[in-house]
């Protein structure tokens, strides 16, 4: 059995050496679902809480993402500009441009241990930049 949670969160990003327009600061209304699956319900029919994905992963978000920058870590003049304009922990920075699948990934590697403690296995994490455009982490094995 599998689940999806939907949670959306506003944040800016930039991608460095972009052919177009996306080389400059911009933000989007991110969208991410993360789909998990279990062997069995619990005692009350649930692979896991939908609230419980929503406060774990959620919450994370808000720390790190929600109004905030995702950047790459090398975009040091940005990084220098935005920074005394951010809140602690943000921007937010990456090993790598914060493209929807790098962000995807990122995801997913926040994600897996924090649901550790559940009995579920991530199956996916997806991530829409706009209506129509998503960028989708299977993990290995999938
Ligand atoms: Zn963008």
């Amino acid at each position: 059995m599998q689940v999806t949670r939907r949670l959306e969160f506003p944040a800016g990003h930039r991608l460095m050496n972009h052919e177009g327009g996306c080389k400059d600061l911009h933000g989007h209304n991110y969208a991410i679902e993360i789909t998990v699956e279990g062997d069995k319900l619990d005692e009350v029919g649930r692979v896991i809480d939908f609230d419980v994905i929503r406060d774990l992963i959620y919450g994370w978000i808000l720390d790190h993402w929600d109004h905030g920058f995702l950047l790459n870590r090398h975009d040091t003049e940005v990084i220098t500009a935005i920074g005394p304009y951010c809140k602690a922990g943000k921007p937010y920075l990456m090993d790598s441009n914060p493209t929807a699948e790098n962000i995807a990934l990122e995801l997913y590697r926040m994600a897996s241990p924090v649901l550790a403690s559940y009995p579920v296995r991530i199956v996916s994490v997806r991530v829409q930049e706009m209506e129509g455009c998503w960028a989708t982490y299977l993990p290995p094995g999938r």
